[in-house]
């Protein structure tokens, strides 16, 4: 009997929050984590007569958005309402795009162990998000809304269905989380839900041309839970079309405590939600001035970035991912490679500048020192130091004033003292003394001084040499020991 060999399809719709600090069609806080309905507005709640007014910057950072992903901008787009009834939807619509989207097209490029990939996506548009159901909170069973989220300013970006594994899922999920939050568009956050995901996911026999019927998975909302619930999804489906059953289209949900994908409804068709265009708003559009604009903010990609940092910086493939889990440690990497290349600048002998380039040293020192001390919040982070600081402490153990040793120490002192890395090492004595004839002068000094002992090593007693060096290196606090010895060894050796 032949076993038929199945093979995934998968295609994901993210939700990704644009990183606004006001809201899609009203001027309402965006902040996350306030008291429940203290961020709203006849707006945002819906009420009968309230007008939308589209919000510039969101839709500026959904071009941004498309820009970074290669899409084809929709000069004149169109808001469509999408139109069914829950109760954190008190307007009876979404406005969403549907027809006119304002990006199509785009892709992105994935890696996992089997190579990299390009998948391709169908298209960007704007929406506002829905209010929240809040369920089983104050009498016991209740459910409450709170509208504070209502209206939130949100891309969907629309995944191909060109993905075959759950792995290459997860691969996608995490390219273009680091993409759009580079670019500034979402701040990543999976736990607060500005970055959600649904994954549809069929089977086919491998070889067949033609789709499976697909399951769409909701409440996904960490990496871990991804691949999962896709494995999990997967491995149902096999079991259902191999023991002769069939599957329906339907929504499902991932539990994380029973660990299984659950039918929550059968899935409802575009022509269930009667789209069409919002009579409340006019064509969006964005003429060339303004794109020509919006094309400036948009940064390097971040892939591109990770590739010259190992190519011009000398880092391994592992320090450029370390160093851009964040776009704020990426520039605050950056900036301090760029100080200490200013500050080492010709102070440096040749030979020392070959051992190690000035990026590979902040990466080293970032990542055994600086990042533990690093937070991060949304797209913000905060820093114990300036770049310019840290650099400026690294430029001193290049030009051998301290060694790493006492970098370490420098540097707990500047964040506890917020004190500059130079006046720290001087106020502390904490500079090598690198001077041969500040070392000669104190070493003639101490051998003057003992005339006795001296007497004692020209007759052979040559373990006083430890004597010496004691007697020295206590005079010159923080002198260079091999210094030291070779010094004391030429002038004890003088007839
Ligand atoms: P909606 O889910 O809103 O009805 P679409 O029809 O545009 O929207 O499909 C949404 C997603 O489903 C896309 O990401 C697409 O890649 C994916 N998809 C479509 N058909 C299949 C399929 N047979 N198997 C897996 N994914 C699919
Ligand atoms: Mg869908
Ligand atoms: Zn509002």
């Amino acid at each position: 009997m032949s076993h038929t060999q199945y093979e995934a399809v998968i295609g994901l719709e993210v939700h990704a929050q644009l990183a606004t600090k006001t809201k899609m069609f009203c001027g309402c806080s965006t902040s996350y984590g306030a008291a429940p309905n203290t961020q709203i507005c006849p707006v945002c709640l819906g009420l009968p007569g309230a007008l939308p007014v589209p919000n510039r910057q969101a839709i500026a950072l959904a071009v941004r958005a498309g820009l970074s992903l290669g899409c084809t901008l929709r000069k004149s787009s169109r808001f469509a309402r999408k139109n069914y009834y829950y109760p954190d939807l008190s307007k009876g619509y979404q406005i969403s795009q549907f027809d006119l989207p304002l990006n199509e097209k785009g892709s992105l490029e994935i890696t996992t162990s089997a190579g990299t990939k390009r998948v391709n996506l169908t298209r960007i548009h704007v929406e506002e998000d829905a209010a929240k159901n809040l369920h089983g909170v104050g009498a016991g069973t209740d459910t409450l809304v709170d509208f504070n989220r209502a209206g939130t300013p949100l891309i969907e970006i629309v995944g191909e269905p060109e993905l075959r594994s759950a792995e290459e899922a997860e691969a996608y999920l995490k390219a273009l989380r680091d993409i759009l939050m580079f670019a500034g568009v979402n701040d990543g956050n999976l736990e607060e839900g500005s970055f959600r995901c649904d994954a549809n996911v069929s089977i086919r026999p491998v070889g067949q041309e033609k789709f499976g019927t697909r399951c769409e998975l909701k409440n996904i909302n960490s990496f871990k839970f991804v691949r999962k619930a896709i494995d999990y999804e997967i491995a149902r489906q096999e079991a259902i079309v191999s023991s002769g059953g069939t599957i329906f289209q339907e929504t499902r949900t991932w539990s994380s405590t029973q660990e299984k994908t659950l039918s929550l409804r059968s899935k409802e068709e575009a022509q269930d939600y009667r789209y069409f265009a919002d009579p409340d708003l006019p064509p969006l559009v964005v003429d060339d001035a303004w794109l020509a604009e919006i094309r400036t903010t948009v940064p390097e990609p971040i892939a591109a970035r990770r590739e010259r940092w190992q190519r011009e910086l000398g880092l391994t493939a592992y320090d450029a991912q370390v160093l851009s889990a964040h776009p704020r440690i990426a520039e605050y990497f950056e900036a301090a490679t760029s100080s200490l290349e200013t500050q080492r600048a010709g102070k440096l002998a040749k030979d020392n500048l070959a051992k190690a380039g000035a990026g590979k040293r902040v990466a080293n020192f970032m990542q055994a020192e600086a990042l533990r001390v690093v937070t991060t919040n949304g797209l913000e982070a905060s820093f114990p130091c300036s770049a310019e600081r840290l650099a400026g402490l690294l430029a001193l153990v290049e030009d051998e004033t301290i060694n790493g040793k006492i970098a370490k120490d420098v540097f707990a002192d500047m964040i506890a003292t917020g004190k500059a890395p130079a006046d720290i090492v001087s106020s502390k004595g904490l500079a090598q003394v690198k001077d041969t004839s500040a070392i000669e002068g104190t070493v003639r000094e101490v051998i003057a001084k003992h005339p006795k002992e001296l007497a004692s090593f020209k007759a052979g007693k040559t373990n006083l040499k430890g004597f010496f060096v004691g007697r020295v290196m206590g005079a010159l606090k923080g002198a260079n020991p091999a210094l030291v010895n070779e010094v004391l060894d030429r002038v004890l050796a003088e007839p």
